[in-house]
């Protein structure tokens, strides 16, 4: 394929907060192409919107971290990579190492996950845990710390040039001066209002320079009204099930 007919783009399954379900669960995939390429957590309502977006489970996906509306869909995930055609082991994960034992805690250890018995969890996927990089179908990604809650439990994704996806995260200004140096959209939790968890809009104010905010893509907001409130104030908000267009890869284009 010619890397200039590349077109990169982020869909958005769900852009709420935990308590906003009917935002959806925070989640998303990138696209190329037109086709699904890597998606980004599996919440429960997060899920329900991808399947219904594609009409297929998801082909890989990166995980953030392990709280429950970015992990939530993946009982249902095993059933459909379990016993869908072709799909058996073959749908990757690539989870920050940190997070595997979390991630095995909160949804691989249930005691016979099929209940005639004969399986376990993680034979349906294939699993990767990774580090500060990866590649996936020959692009390199980057990985990266978040503040949410306790270290080493949550991590944002860097597609060079493309996408800065923060995951859960308070501000992070000295990683995204690192992390988000090539004109990346970069997709942000940002509610109206911060608090310990998350990032509010004037915690972004006080701490992101402006050209960064310009860039920025608001999502994980506690509702309809205040994802309002934010673009009221000169932001540019993620809605559910929008298609976003995402900088072109200068970083995989530098290497032609
Ligand atoms: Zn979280």
């Amino acid at each position: 394929m010619d890397r200039n007919d590349d077109r990169w783009r982020l869909r958005l399954h769900g852009v709420g907060n935990a308590s906003a379900v009917e935002l959806g669960s925070a989640m998303a995939t990138i696209e190329r192409d037109g086709r699904p390429w890597l998606t980004i957590d599996c919440g429960g309502e997060g899920l329900t919107a991808c399947l219904a977006q594609y009409g297929a489970p998801p082909v890989a996906l990166f995980i953030t971290h392990t709280h429950l509306d970015h992990v939530a869909g993946f009982e249902r995930l095993f059933v459909k990579a379990w016993f869908g055609e072709g799909l058996r082991g073959k749908i990757r994960l690539y989870v920050p190492a940190r997070l595997v034992p979390l991630l095995h805690q909160r949804v691989g250890d249930y005691p016979n996950v099929l209940a005639e018995g004969g399986a376990n969890f993680w034979e349906a996927f294939h699993l990767v845990p990774v580090g500060s990089a990866f590649w996936h179908d020959g692009v390199r990604l980057e990985v990266f710390p978040t503040r949410h809650h306790w270290p080493d439990t949550s991590f944002g994704l860097r597609l060079p040039g493309s996408l800065v996806w923060t995951g859960d995260t308070r501000p992070i200004p000295e990683v995204l001066a690192a992390m988000a140096g090539q004109g990346e959209l970069v997709a942000h939790d940002c509610g109206l209002h911060g608090n310990p968890s998350h990032s509010g809009i004037d915690d972004l104010e006080r701490e992101y320079p402006a050209e960064l905010l310009r860039r920025c893509l608001l999502y994980h907001y506690a509702s309809a009204a205040d994802g309002q409130a934010l673009a009221a104030r000169g932001y540019r908000v993620a809605h559910a099930g929008e298609l976003v267009d995402l900088p072109p890869d200068r970083a995989e284009r530098a290497q032609d």
